[in-house]
């Protein structure tokens, strides 16, 4: 699955250690990645930026935040955060050309770069967001790594904010074999997705598959089964995937959040990706539940 992979060794253990993190900064073995505002610093021709222990010197002091993303083998990797500034001086503290989103990049990063920058620009979000304590109001400072804050004032530790959502593909019940799929307020005529929706509070995960299921589609699912989860650090998602049985085939679309959803048979979705109509962006969970469908019949 796309951004994720565990790439990184996140060193749990030791990135509390100040004393750990600084001596890994000075190694001549470290990189460094560069983001602004959401967006990786890329070269001119549009790889992302890595600066070496050597190259960084000059620009930790001018970023806003420095986290400690990993180990990759022995050699660590930081991420730094250069919003304060307008993206042409962030480029130019950095020797690149631009900034731009990394899933802008899918298709030209491998998998283990796509992560990692998904995951740095998902952690320096939450550092920007999370500035002040939602306690007392105080300022908050960088710990263990950027991987915590604390506010100065009552001591309260903030972690990164994670906000889980659940997608669904539903199938129908009988034969032939169909699932639902929608189109949501907002797509484009002849754009069908898979169903989601944030987990709510008091709710499992199969709670929130159920009532995004009934609320959006109208449609009652019995059996609810995990097939996998992604990390969507757009800005903080965490997409968890199922499969669900519906209890009928009977629609009936909230006219709201979906304007329109209907039965697909595993013929039907290969004639539309036949004709050009992909499954989904190829680097979502969404395409993901769809094509292992399609190899299941
Ligand atoms: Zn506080």
């Amino acid at each position: 699955m796309t951004y994720g992979g565990g790439w990184l060794d996140r060193a749990g253990g030791r990135r509390a250690d100040p004393g750990w993190i600084s001596e890994r900064l000075a190694d001549a073995d470290s990189t460094v990645l560069a983001l602004w505002r959401d967006r990786c610093l890329v070269d001119a021709d549009g790889s992302p930026v890595r600066l070496t222990a050597a190259d960084s010197g000059a620009v930790l002091p001018r970023a806003d935040q420095t986290v400690f993303l990993g180990l990759d083998g022995t050699a660590a990797v930081f991420a730094v955060d250069l919003s304060a500034r307008t993206e042409r001086e962030a480029a130019a503290l950095v020797g690149a050309a631009s900034a731009v989103d990394v899933r802008t990049l899918v298709g030209r990063l491998g998998p283990a770069d796509a992560a990692i920058q998904g995951y740095a620009r998902g952690l320096l979000h939450w550092h920007r967001q999370q500035r002040h304590c939602g306690g007392c109001g105080a300022a908050t400072v960088t710990t263990f790594g950027g991987h915590a804050r604390t506010c100065a004032a009552c001591d309260r530790l903030l972690f990164p904010r994670i906000e889980p959502a659940i997608i669904v593909l539903v199938e129908a019940p009988g034969s032939p074999d169909r699932c639902l799929l929608a189109r949501h307020n907002g797509a484009p005529e002849g754009s069908y997705s898979t169903l989601a929706g944030f987990v709510e509070v008091g709710e499992s995960l199969e709670d929130a598959v159920r009532r995004e299921v009934a609320e959006e589609a109208g449609v009652v699912v019995g059996d609810v089964a995990y097939q996998g989860s992604q990390a969507w650090p757009f800005p903080a998602g965490l997409m968890v995937g199922f499969r669900a049985t519906a209890e009928s085939d009977r629609i009936e679309v909230d006219g709201e959040e979906l304007l329109e959803a209907r039965w697909f048979t595993r013929a039907e979705l290969r004639e539309r990706v036949a004709a050009g109509r992909p499954l989904g962006r190829v680097d979502s969970i969404d395409h993901h539940l769809l094509t292992s469908w399609l190899a299941e019949g």
